[in-house]
């Protein structure tokens, strides 16, 4: 099926990320296979006109936690260790597969009306909430995250082990590639050195990625240097772990030689702003970390500790932050902060061809309505999406050449049923 979206402006993700203006971008099943100024001479089987409307390359959240989307805003105001012990955990060892999966869908309507089409989930039990993710039709990259904080660490890494190696087995590459399975450690102080390096080698026998928290806090940071004597990045580094593709969220607290290992490792770096900020964790080296060569991407983290998954409120926060820290407002332009979130962010899921909107690429972008007072007039686009865009503008998300949020509907998200299941589960926990 060819579908041609026309009279649209289309913002190109070239390194200018230069615009066609009133312009066509043909849709052939799942791939772009037109982008001009001029209609396209060819037939097509559907025509969609957009006007007053700007096509970019679907957003990209690289870290989150989607079914603790029903713990939205729970225990504001405390310190991430006290968080976690005294309201999350509580709560997360009574949870079932029905607040799994609604918390899941929840997060997946968030993101489809802010125009993400991929995301990278870390949470635990990924098989309660797989079937909601494939038939959302959004593309992600789920994992059975090592965790383990109190009892017998060892013997039940080797459980959660051979569970996450059991959930790559069966469901990764389903949908065509649309869902890709890691392997994750949730961080270091959750860990020990024997289940990493064991861990971190079956990842690179299966030739899996790695997702994992990392030097998030100054506590986290310095507890593992008076525990190991180097840094949370130094310890993955000396157990392995970096040899395979890894994406570590936060990194908040990295040194100059953690950067230097990451650069050299290609591990990439996750900015989560917003949770790190309302946390009081910090600010990630982001300038730093670019100038040494480090991949960067951006997440929302869970709506626990966001509170929401609006990923352009977190690349606005992108913008914002580090130019007024570093009283610099060079730091980081809108075109850089736009990569992270869609060709970085795609290709540090492991996914080739997405990102960017070209012939032959992933049919997967957003549709911004531009017909709204804070989006006029349009003078430069990159800085119109960074700094003006809400994700309230975004009016259609397509994945794959599928229109899964159309103004204000989800079309494979049953929105009644995720009111309806919202209401039981909170019922049940609260
Ligand atoms: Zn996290």
């Amino acid at each position: 099926m060819k579908t041609l979206f026309s009279h649209v402006d289309i913002l190109i993700n070239d390194p200018k990320n230069s615009v066609i203006q009133n312009g066509y971008l043909g849709v052939d099943d799942d791939k772009i296979c037109y982008i001009g100024r001029e209609k396209p001479a060819d037939p097509y089987d559907f025509t969609k006109t957009l006007d007053n409307c700007l096509i970019v390359p679907g957003f990209y959240n690289l870290h989150t936690h989607t079914p603790m989307s029903i713990l939205r805003g729970l225990g504001s105001h405390l310190p991430l260790d006290q968080w976690l012990e005294q309201v999350i955990f509580p709560i997360e060892a009574v949870m079932e597969q029905p607040d799994y999966s609604v918390g899941s869908r929840l997060a997946m309507m968030e993101m489809l009306a802010g125009g993400v089409v991929g995301f990278s989930d870390m949470y635990h039990h990924p098989e309660y909430y797989v079937g909601d993710v494939l038939r959302s039709g959004m593309k992600a990259n789920l994992c059975e995250p090592i965790m383990f904080i109190n009892g017998d660490m060892l013997k039940k890494h080797a459980e959660k082990i051979a569970h996450s190696v059991g959930f790559f087995q069966t469901y990764h590459g389903e949908s065509n590639g649309r869902l890709r399975i890691d392997f994750a450690i949730h961080a270091e102080y959750t860990s020990t050195e024997e289940t990493v390096r064991g861990y971190g080698q079956k990842c690179l026998e299966h030739g899996a990625r790695m997702h994992l928290h990392m030097s998030e806090t100054r506590k986290e940071h310095d507890a593992c240097k008076a525990r190991y004597g180097v840094t949370p990045a130094a310890w993955f580094d000396r157990l392995g772990v970096f040899e395979n593709p890894t994406n570590a969220a936060h990194c908040v607290m990295v040194e100059e030689n953690d950067m230097k290992i990451m650069h050299e490792k290609g591990v990439t770096a996750v900015h989560n702003p917003s949770s790190n900020l309302k946390l009081g964790s910090g600010i990630m080296p982001i300038r730093s970390m670019m100038d040494h060569g480090v991949r960067v991407t951006i997440g929302t983290d869970s709506s626990a500790s966001n509170n929401n998954q609006n990923l352009l409120e977190e690349m606005h926060l992108t913008a914002l932050i580090h130019c007024g820290v570093q009283r610099d407002p060079t730091v980081l332009s809108p075109v850089e902060v736009i990569r992270f979130a869609t060709r970085d962010g795609a290709a540090a899921q492991g996914r080739e061809n997405c990102g960017s909107l070209a012939v032959g690429n992933q049919a997967d972008f957003a549709v911004i309505d531009l017909d709204k007072p804070h989006l006029q007039p349009i003078l430069d686009y990159p800085s119109l999406i960074t700094y003006s865009a809400q994700a309230s503008d975004v009016a259609m998300t397509v994945v794959d050449g599928k229109i899964l949020y159309d103004h204000g509907e989800f079309l494979t998200i049953d929105a009644d049923r995720v009111r309806h299941d919202l209401k039981a589960c909170l019922k049940r926990r609260f």
